[in-house]
């Protein structure tokens, strides 16, 4: 079942998705060459915990971080360890979750670390195109298959691999609630009705649709070792139409 969002919880979730966009706005700022992705993790956990919410990816079947940091080929899920550095040229996808009394914000963003070459601008591009078009379609009383037609449309538009295997997702007390959102059409009737909340997230790749999970049983990584590029934000259908919560609060 999909549940609907109250007024209150709706007004939880944007500030959840607020402290999200907080975490955000830092990673822009302090991604350079030579950070690890452990001192990302800790100034994120820093700000969740600052805003008194609670990292939600933390221990989710037994994640160790609170950010999940993927760099280049690898699509998500990346573990965040000190003896991994970001350098020159490197795309790194930060993905993050927040839970404020008991709601949830879920939003991820690829980064540039100084100079990317222009297939990565390219793909960076067109991943948050893909993100922003679906978001356009997350209105009452259109389908699932709009938002993920119009993912589909931007990936294919440029010829980009479309990840298969993860996608969108239903978000509020949990952060994994129905529906599955695909990020291809799959002829998913379901009608989007007010205050359904979704966590709308492409992952494009620069190559094939394929990927591989690694022997830490977490990181997904595109099959055949080319970029990738992740972007996500959590969503409600409201009568005045598609309401961002991620972002930073007016
Ligand atoms: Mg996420
Ligand atoms: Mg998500």
């Amino acid at each position: 079942m999909i549940n609907r969002k109250s007024r209150e919880e709706i007004k939880l979730m944007r500030h959840a998705g607020h402290i999200v966009a907080l975490v955000h706005q830092k990673m822009k700022e302090v991604i350079e060459p030579g950070i690890s992705t452990k001192e990302l993790d800790d100034i994120a956990h820093k700000i969740i915990k600052e805003n008194r919410a609670i990292p939600t990816f933390l221990g989710y079947n037994g994640f160790p971080g609170c950010i999940c940091a993927s760099i280049n080929e690898q699509v998500v899920h990346g573990i965040p360890h000190e003896n991994v550095k970001v350098k020159e040229g490197d795309i790194i996808a930060i993905d993050v979750g927040a839970t404020y009394r008991g709601l949830v914000g879920d939003s991820a963003w690829s980064y540039a670390v100084g100079e990317i070459d222009e297939d990565k601008k390219r793909l960076m591009k067109a991943t948050e195109e893909s993100l922003y078009a679906g978001i356009e379609q997350m209105r009452i009383g259109n389908t699932l298959d709009d938002i993920s037609g119009a993912v589909e449309d931007v990936a294919n538009k440029g010829g980009f691999g479309i990840v298969r295997q993860y996608g969108g997702h239903g978000v509020g007390h949990n952060m994994h609630e129905e529906p599955f959102l695909f990020n291809y059409r799959v002829g998913d009737r379901t009608v989007i009705k007010q205050g359904y909340a979704i966590a709308i997230e492409p992952m494009l790749n620069l190559g094939c649709d394929e990927v591989v999970v690694a022997d830490d049983e977490w990181t997904v990584s595109t099959a055949d070792g080319k970029a990738s590029a992740h972007f996500e934000h959590t969503v409600i259908a409201t009568e005045d139409g598609p309401l961002i919560t991620t972002k930073i609060m007016e």
